[in-house]
């Protein structure tokens, strides 16, 4: 089955950055051709699905590095509180009182908004049960990421049930990855995810650890989000988070740290020389009010960066994360050139296809590499006018989710022309409500306001 994405404009992101008025040829899963003027050779052939794109400007879909899918149906009910307060009065008891079928319905209703708004990958980190679901919503929508339950086993303050036994949340752990790992021809795969050092014993730090390394798997973690997690990472381990998380190993082309907001010079050079790979999450970090993760400087050092969406903090559109990158990038330094469009966009494409380890197949639309990419309409009254703009700049600093006409993923379409082809809508949306409220009479987590109780 061939596609010709037909006479879009092409942001490539290849090694010279280029872009390009051209035809992409797709065939099954891979991008065979981005050039001029294919569309009449295609025409002649037999089978080939040409889409017309004039008009319309075409990037590398992207990816969250740092999710938490299953938070998707606590929007709105987590505003206004700090992290502590935010985990233990409203989060944690969210999360212990999904079901298989809660669960499902927030990872369904994340993948409609991520597909809508141009995203094609995502690292999320799962909560501690039911994490079956959340692969088997994956493997159904269509979208490609690196899944993984999250692991605790430390804290009075955890409600029971996500407290484990080291021993079983292991044991889980080695179940879900001979179960999904690579399943979906690769497309799905397994990241070994504690949730954060404050959470997990020193046992489970080396035994996540070491699992993931036996099985060349990739480790995903927080990391110094805010004062008080360093805090509490210091009175117990004796030093700095992210010197510790290197002491035991968690630094490395195969780990995931995300925010890394507070970071002193030797931790920001432990980064950088490790190869270790920072998910930044500009929105949750503001709206949270943990600082602002020295993303410029980290990357003129050479780490590794990459964007995330994190949990559900209010939207999770992925375009209008990389203009908040940017702009936090220039509050934090002062200076209007920090983070410039092309470097906040490589972030939300190369970046996320580093941290997931698929360089070779991700990250920009180049013959070989795989057909993962959105299609954006800019002619709306928010990115016009267009004549003799910037489509880098247009993209990074005006596109959000309302520009994404057509989602592709492993060249079958996701989303077209503004239309779900893997999901049902108004079904994901009712299901949403309706188990929500469910959890929450479960969890007796108590509304924020008596309007929409009926
Ligand atoms: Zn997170």
């Amino acid at each position: 089955m061939k596609t010709l994405l037909a006479d879009g404009l092409v942001i490539t992101m290849d090694k010279d950055r280029r872009v390009l008025r051209a035809d992409i040829l797709v065939e099954d899963d891979r991008i065979v051709s981005v050039e001029p003027h294919a569309e009449e050779r295609a025409r002649r052939e037999e089978d080939v699905d040409v889409v017309n794109l004039r008009g319309m400007t075409v990037i590398p879909g992207l990816v969250q590095a740092h999710m938490h899918v299953t938070q998707a149906l606590f929007r709105g009910l987590c505003d206004d509180l700090a992290l502590m307060e935010w985990l233990r009065e409203r989060t944690w008891p969210m999360e212990a009182s999904h079901t298989m079928e809660s669960n499902a319905a927030s990872a369904r209703l994340a993948a409609m908004e991520l597909i809508r708004g141009g995203t094609t990958s995502l690292i999320d980190m799962g909560t501690t049960l039911h994490e079956d679901a959340v692969f088997e919503v994956m493997a159904e929508v269509g979208l490609r990421g690196l899944f993984g339950k999250c692991m605790m086993d430390l804290g009075d303050d955890l409600p029971a049930l996500m407290r484990e036994k080291t021993a079983d949340c292991l044991r889980e752990t080695e179940r879900l990855i001979r179960r999904w790992h690579m399943a979906e021809n690769g497309r799905l795969r397994y990241a070994v995810a504690p949730r954060f050092v404050p959470s997990c014993s020193e046992s489970l730090l080396f035994s996540a650890r070491d699992l993931a390394r036996q099985n060349g798997l990739r480790l995903h973690t927080h990391a110094s989000e805010n004062l008080s997690e360093i805090a509490l990472v210091e009175a117990r381990c004796g030093e700095r988070n992210v010197r510790y998380l290197d002491r035991i190993g968690y630094t490395g082309e195969d780990v995931i740290l995300a925010h890394c907001v507070w970071l002193n010079e030797e931790e920001k050079r432990l980064l950088a020389d490790t190869g270790t790979h920072v998910a930044h999450c500009p929105s949750s970090n503001t709206k949270m009010s943990s600082g602002f993760a020295p993303v410029a400087e980290l990357k003129s050092m050479g780490a590794s960066v990459a964007l995330g969406l994190d949990g559900a903090h209010d939207h999770m559109d992925g375009l209008l994360e990389i203009r908040q990158a940017s702009i936090l990038q220039k509050a934090l330094l002062r200076d209007p050139k920090a983070l410039p469009a092309m470097e906040a966009l490589e972030l939300a494409t190369l970046g996320g296809a580093a941290a997931m380890g698929q360089s070779d197949d991700l990250g920009s639309l180049e013959p070989g590499k795989k057909a993962d990419l959105a299609v954006l309409d800019m002619d709306m009254p928010h990115s016009l006018p267009a004549w003799g703009r910037d489509p880098v700049q247009r993209v990074v600093y005006q596109a959000t989710r309302e520009n994404v006409v057509h989602t592709m993923v492993d060249g079958k379409f996701l989303y077209k022309d503004r239309a779900f082809l893997t999901l049902d809508p108004k079904k994901t949306l009712a299901d949403a409500e309706r188990l929500c409220a469910a959890t929450m009479r479960r969890g007796n987590i108590p509304p924020t306001s008596s309007f929409f109780c009926d």
